[in-house]
């Protein structure tokens, strides 16, 4: 080929592009080459190829170049070497470089397709960038116990994040789908789960709270929102609550429950003798209210010391409490007086139950240092009555009846219909 036809094939080629002769001078370049180094063609050529090259590279580069001259083969853009060029502004481009052969005048010589690499550097350093975000949101997601999913409403076709399974107890190659979440949910949330996602595009923003049960039988707290995304899609973010709900259950359950006994507390045994009065105004359905007082509780204090006496407490309230049916509740009121709630019991059911408590109570021996002593209650029981304006007027006929056991000589037991 003739000289003048290779700087003519120069001239057509899409890319930039470099005619170097064995010496490594640059013969030809066409305009895009001297368009990317920022020059004129005529400041290029006749002049070393070094000067397209930045200093710390020109050895290696040149070294490169020589080997391509002594054992040619093609490479391709893309592959191998990545080199730095160097614009006559003296800044430095990314590029790639793919070297061919061309016999000009039977001589060899090269020319260089030179790609701006910078766009493509870029991308991979951002992608690299995002991979990282990616782990660390899935750390965070992990850490946070969140998980998301997708669904396209036109196609249906859902995508979950690596999490869901995780969540919701599941194997990982379970397909995703919303039908797989609702057959984990107990039965008697999935009104509350469907509610969210009969309609969901009207449900946008919204959120509920629901239970599974996963595949080792446990019960998870799951709370979902879904949100509606441009273009039809769903977006759904799911967070495992439970250990907020078991807290925050232990805070009620605490609230209303007796530190030493672990029976209710007063405010429980308002609430509830308040409802049950409620109903027994709406529909006629009585409970029994029964109450009892330590006899002479001081001495056991005085005698044995107050450690003592709180033991003596804390296990009658077990005794008490193994007498009671699960819908009956035993509560400790304040100090040594206590209470039980019984809804449907007449006064006589209430007498024999207050009866066999007393009697047990009586027996038991305690042991109290080296000795072993007993104690005994005073009982009092009380109903609601169609007369009565409020719950309160229940209660003080049984602290009554309470007080008549206790001038009635003690451990003994009285009614006030
Ligand atoms: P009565 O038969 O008239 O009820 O006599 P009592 O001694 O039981 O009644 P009193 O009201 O004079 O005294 C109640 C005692 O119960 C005094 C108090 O120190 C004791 N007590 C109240 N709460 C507790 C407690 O939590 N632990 C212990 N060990 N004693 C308590
Ligand atoms: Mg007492
Ligand atoms: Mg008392």
């Amino acid at each position: 080929m003739k000289l003048k036809n290779a700087r003519g094939m120069l001239t057509v080629m899409p890319d930039a592009a470099v005619l170097v002769d064995p010496d490594q001078t640059i013969v030809a370049v066409n305009h895009r080459a001297a368009d990317l180094f920022r020059t004129d063609a005529s400041n290029l050529e006749g002049a070393s190829l070094d000067i397209l090259i930045p200093e710390l590279s020109v050895a290696a580069h040149r070294e490169h170049v020589a080997h391509f001259f002594s054992r040619p083969a093609r490479r391709s853009m893309g592959t191998g070497l990545r080199f730095h060029g160097r614009r006559a502004d003296g800044s430095n481009l990314p590029v790639d470089i793919m070297l061919n052969r061309l016999i000009v005048e039977s001589s060899t010589y090269v020319i260089a397709v030179i790609r701006d690499d910078s766009e493509r550097l870029a991308m991979e350093v951002m992608k690299k960038q995002l991979e990282a975000a990616n782990v660390r949101l899935a750390k965070a997601q992990d850490a946070g116990g969140l998980a998301w999913w997708e669904v396209d409403l036109t196609t249906n076709r859902m995508i979950w994040s690596t999490t869901m399974p995780r969540i919701l107890g599941i194997n990982g190659h379970t397909p995703p789908s919303l039908e797989a979440v609702r057959d984990l949910c107990v039965p008697e949330d999935r009104d509350h789960f469907d509610s969210l996602h009969r309609d969901m595009r009207s449900n946008s923003g919204k959120k509920v709270t629901f239970r599974l049960r996963n595949c080792h039988g446990h019960i998870r707290w799951l709370e979902e929102s879904v949100h509606v995304e441009t273009g039809g899609t769903v977006l759904g973010v799911m967070r495992d609550v439970t250990g907020q709900k078991v807290l925050e259950e232990k805070l009620r359950t605490e609230s209303v429950t007796d530190e030493l006994t672990g029976l209710f507390n007063r405010k429980q045994f308002n609430h509830d003798l308040k409802s049950n009065y409620s109903e027994f105004v709406r529909s006629r359905f009585n409970s029994a209210i029964i109450m009892y007082d330590f006899d002479h509780f001081k001495n056991i204090n005085d005698s044995y010391g107050h450690a003592m006496g709180d033991r003596v407490l804390s296990q009658v309230a077990t005794l008490v409490r193994d007498q009671l049916r699960p819908s009956d509740r035993a509560y400790r009121l304040g100090g040594e007086e206590f209470a039980i709630l019984l809804r449907g019991f007449s006064t006589d059911d209430a007498w024999t139950l207050a009866d066999r408590i007393r009697r047990a109570i009586e027996a038991v021996r305690f042991k109290l240092g080296d000795t072993r002593a007993s104690v005994t209650v005073s009982v009092g029981i009380a109903r609601f009555r169609d007369s009565d304006s409020n719950y309160e007027d229940s209660l003080r006929r049984a602290d009554e009846a309470l007080y008549q056991s206790k001038a009635n000589s003690r451990n003994t037991i009285s009614i006030l219909e």
